[in-house]
């Protein structure tokens, strides 16, 4: 069997296409243009990056974006004031604080200073406390995790009563997949870093979500004929020549790297029934859940 390939890229423009309509809408009915303010302490270089793509994509669904950046040396406390400030605006319906943050500055403290409810990236330890709480609704799901939900969602896939296994436990990730999966009512197992004979676990799986970040480490084998594979790990591994050598970029004169997932894909997809390929797969859903959990924030504000 060659699984089905779940087209991540494909799906996010559809959502994206649905924010921008209904964002329109809000404007045209309520004068309101969803707003999504992003906070970036430092100069990290994939921070800068990945709040430019985020702004990007502000711009491109018909949401204001208000971008605050502060050196790496700001103190705590101004940038707690700073989250504050922006809680209180009325024009900020969401707040990204783009992590990690740097080693002088205590996450958690700054993320309760989020209001939960414009708490759109969903790590609000109150929204994640909900996640895992039975007849709780949390105000925002954090986008990866949420992503994943939704490519199963879109490719018709039957979360209820499925063997679900995760392969990671961190908070951004592997934890809140694990407890939406547990929502939808999936017998859900969670393996990390310490457990024992994964290859059995995960060959229990109708639904394997992959989280840990290494290179192929799912193998074919591993894998229940039929299964749905959703791999969220982004590894960078070299090109080589077909000498073994390392291939080396004629443009830039640097090594030439690709991305992979946590599952060997190639091998994966002849025994899985669908599959997302990395990169395309969950990547782009991260930003357009972004864009959904902020334009509900802008919804929920009018109610
Ligand atoms: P992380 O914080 O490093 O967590 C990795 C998890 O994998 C941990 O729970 C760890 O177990 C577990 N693990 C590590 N090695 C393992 C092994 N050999 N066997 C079993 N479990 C193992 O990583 P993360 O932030 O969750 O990210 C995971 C991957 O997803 C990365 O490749 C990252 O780049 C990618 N990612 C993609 C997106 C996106 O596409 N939008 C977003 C976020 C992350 P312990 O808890 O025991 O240490």
């Amino acid at each position: 069997m060659t699984a089905q390939l779940i087209d991540g890229k494909a799906i996010a423009a559809a959502i994206h296409e649905e924010v921008r309509v209904a964002a329109a809408e809000l404007k045209a009915k309520h004068g309101i243009t969803p707003g999504l303010a992003t906070v970036l302490v430092g100069d990290n270089p994939a921070s800068h990056s990945y709040v430019k793509g985020k702004r990007q994509a502000c711009a491109e669904d018909g949401l204001e974006s208000f971008p605050n950046e502060l050196p790496a040396d700001t103190p705590q406390a101004d940038v707690i004031a700073l989250v504050k400030r922006l809680g209180e605006d009325p024009k900020v319906h969401g707040i990204l604080v783009q992590l990690p943050l740097p080693g002088h500055i205590n996450e958690e403290a700054v993320l309760n200073a989020v209001p939960i409810t414009k708490d759109v990236d969903g790590f609000h330890p109150v929204n994640i406390g909900k996640l895992g709480m039975k007849n709780r609704e949390p105000s925002f799901e954090p986008c990866t995790p949420a992503g994943v939900i939704e490519l199963l969602d879109r490719i018709g896939a039957k979360i209820e009563g499925a063997s679900a296994v995760v392969l990671g436990r961190s908070n951004i990730v592997g934890l809140p997949v694990s407890l939406l999966l547990l929502g939808r009512n999936a017998t859900v197992t969670v393996c990390h870093s310490r457990t024992k004979d994964i290859a059995a676990v995960v060959r229990q799986a109708d639904i394997l979500v992959a989280a840990i970040g290494k290179a192929k480490f799912v193998k074919a084998e591993w894998v229940k004929p039929g299964a749905v594979v959703i791999d969220v790990g982004v590894n960078s591994l070299p090109v080589l020549n077909p000498d073994g050598t390392q291939a080396i970029s004629e443009k830039t004169g640097k090594p030439r790297t690709k991305l992979v997932g946590d599952c060997d894909f190639e091998a994966v997809k002849e025994v899985a029934s669908a599959i997302t390929p990395v990169p395309g797969g969950v990547g782009p859903m991260t930003i357009a859940m972004l864009m959904k959990n902020t334009l509900r924030a802008a919804q929920q504000s009018v109610k």
